[in-house]
């Protein structure tokens, strides 16, 4: 918070700056310059506050920011009711331009923003939506150390899929994850080699969020993220006590989904698959439909997952779900009408590659 600004015996200008929330060392900016500057406003969650969102740009930029960062205020509003009320509400929310030319950074309530990522036609929302959603997980909540940086960027990135999801609904939800994925990604989440902040950190790291709620079902995902915040607000969290509460939360071991996701694979399983079908009873219109899935990837033996079936037939459609833990898996499974595709995760909840074989 901006406390005071005296002038000084020389004509300079002292600017007192003040916080009273804990702040990781590499969150701390200053950013100085012949800056444009307007207000707006987003209550508390209980109505209570009325914290300003502050704006700085540089001047030729302050059209094209008013549109671009037009949506914050929603953002607060919206990520506040998902995760967890802004951490720094007594204090403010920001953002501001700086002299980077492709990135941003999440400096703890103001973000700074490339200047070239502000273009008047809301091209670079989703980094909006990043840096916000950094308040929460990486400035409130701060890794233990490098190792646990997907915590930071697998987080923001997934809230940008949440936004997408929530202005857009499932469909854009489904497109923004394709696009997140870029089939290939080098080394494992969990304490990344080389250049740490790249796509494996940010898209697989956010993948790794999404299938963790396809495991979990979106009601306890949420209690997830929310329970993780608020244990661990103001202060650091490694990967394993984020296990530990989608654990507890679970109530189930999840070894197996965070040692062939974040910890130890770097790979993904390579699905193939082939179908057939017979009259189940001549008495009935039943089918059924014998399904063998098969795993084929090197990385790694076999990687556990919930997959969910999707079968079509001519009279509608159907979809089960069930648990691939084996190289070669026989399923079976009785529809009504018949049978005229088998589809395998069509809601796109596993990072896979997938080839359907021939019917047999
Ligand atoms: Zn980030």
């Amino acid at each position: 918070m901006l406390v005071n600004v005296s002038d000084t015996e020389n004509g300079s200008k002292t600017f007192h700056w003040k916080t009273s929330y804990p702040t990781a060392t590499y969150l701390v900016s200053l950013a100085i310059g012949k800056y444009d500057k307007w207000t707006d406003t987003y209550t508390s969650m209980d109505g209570n506050i009325q914290m300003p969102v502050e704006y700085y740009t540089y001047p030729n930029l302050t059209e094209k920011a008013r549109y671009d960062w037009k949506n914050t205020v929603d953002m607060l509003k919206f990520f506040s009711g998902y995760i967890g009320e802004y951490p720094f509400i007594n204090e403010k929310y920001g953002m501001a331009t700086f002299g980077w030319v492709g990135g941003a950074m999440e400096h703890q309530t103001i973000s700074s923003m490339g200047y070239t990522l502000v273009t008047g036609n809301g091209k670079y929302e989703d980094i909006v939506v990043h840096e916000l959603v950094h308040q929460w997980f990486g400035d409130a909540v701060t890794p233990a150390s490098w190792k646990d940086i997907w915590l930071n960027e697998g987080f923001a990135s997934y809230g940008e899929a949440l936004w997408v999801e929530h202005t857009n609904g499932k469909d854009a939800l489904k497109n923004f994850m394709k696009k997140s994925d870029y089939s290939f990604f080098m080394g494992t989440v969990y304490d990344p080699e080389g250049y740490i902040f790249g796509p494996t950190v940010y898209k697989k790291g956010s993948w790794c969020l999404h299938m963790l709620r396809g495991v979990t079902g979106d009601s306890l995902f949420r209690q997830i993220i929310r329970t993780y915040y608020e244990e661990f607000k103001y202060k650091n969290a490694d990967t394993y006590q984020f296990q530990k509460i989608c654990e507890d939360i679970t109530g189930n071991d999840l070894n197996y989904f965070f040692n062939q996701w974040i910890f130890t694979g770097a790979g993904r399983p390579e699905y193939s698959y082939s179908w057939k079908y017979e009259k189940d009873d001549a008495s009935t219109d039943l089918y059924k439909v014998s399904l063998l899935l098969k795993q084929n990837q090197d990385d790694m033996e076999v990687y556990s997952m919930p997959l969910k079936i999707l079968f079509k037939t001519n009279a509608g459609e159907e979809e089960i779900t069930v648990f691939n833990d084996s190289r070669s898996q026989q399923i079976n499974h009785s529809v009504k009408g018949i049978p005229l595709d088998v589809i395998i995760d069509n809601d796109n909840w596993v990072l896979k590659k997938i080839k359907k074989e021939e019917n047999n």
